[in-house]
């Protein structure tokens, strides 16, 4: 998609705070440092719209970006960072989950996996939870500048097993920009 205006719509924590339903929502959602802001400002070509390397502890929010008036991509507050306050974990469940289950614009959630690591206890019972909300998923391992070639390849199928997917995860890397065209297109793709 070639991308001509991005604006910050605004930031919620429940649904009364969230943007009157109109565009198509793409939700992102990962665990703390996995490269979610990163991916999302590659995607749309900004330096700092989504902002990097969060600071544990300050109150996470979901952030609403319009994307050339044609979709809203959605920052899920990052999960899993082990320095975050107890009082903000309890706050993550009920936030997201009541986004991810109710809103009925909401056509897309890309989860985002490291392509290093295994996924976690958190993101497996996110990913269970959106099975049993039929939410159409997309999986992206990203940080594959960090392996060859060979070993992305690897963990991509390897990936693909743990998670039981249909698809194969998408290959990405902020730092090289490879695999954002199959991002956009997946993301375009219509249901
Ligand atoms: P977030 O907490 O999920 O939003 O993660 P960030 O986007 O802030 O990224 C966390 C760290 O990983 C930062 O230091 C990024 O520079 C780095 N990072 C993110 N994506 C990539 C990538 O594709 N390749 C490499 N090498 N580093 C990345």
């Amino acid at each position: 998609m070639k991308i001509v205006t991005v604006d910050f719509v605004k930031s919620a924590t429940s649904p009364s705070g969230y943007p009157r339903e109109s565009l198509p929502e793409v939700a992102f959602a990962g665990r703390s440092n996995v490269g979610k802001s990163s991916l999302i400002n590659a995607l749309v070509q900004r330096k700092r719209l989504a902002r990097t390397s969060n600071t544990p502890g300050r109150t996470q929010l979901i952030n609403f970006f319009n994307i050339n008036d044609e979709l809203l991509f959605v920052d899920l507050p990052g999960y899993g960072f082990a320095r975050v306050p107890e009082a903000v974990k309890r706050e993550w469940g009920p936030m997201v989950e009541t986004y991810l289950r109710e809103r009925d614009c909401l056509k897309l959630v890309v989860l985002i996996l490291d392509i290093r690591r295994d996924p976690s206890a958190e993101d497996l019972a996110l990913k269970s939870w959106l099975d049993f909300y039929g939410r159409r998923t997309l999986f992206v391992l990203t940080k594959m500048d960090k392996l060859s070639r060979g070993e992305s390849k690897k963990r991509q199928r390897a990936v693909k097993e743990l998670l039981n997917l249909d698809a194969a995860p998408i290959l990405f890397s902020a730092k090289t920009g490879l695999g954002r065209d199959s991002v956009w297109e997946a993301i375009q793709r219509p249901a």
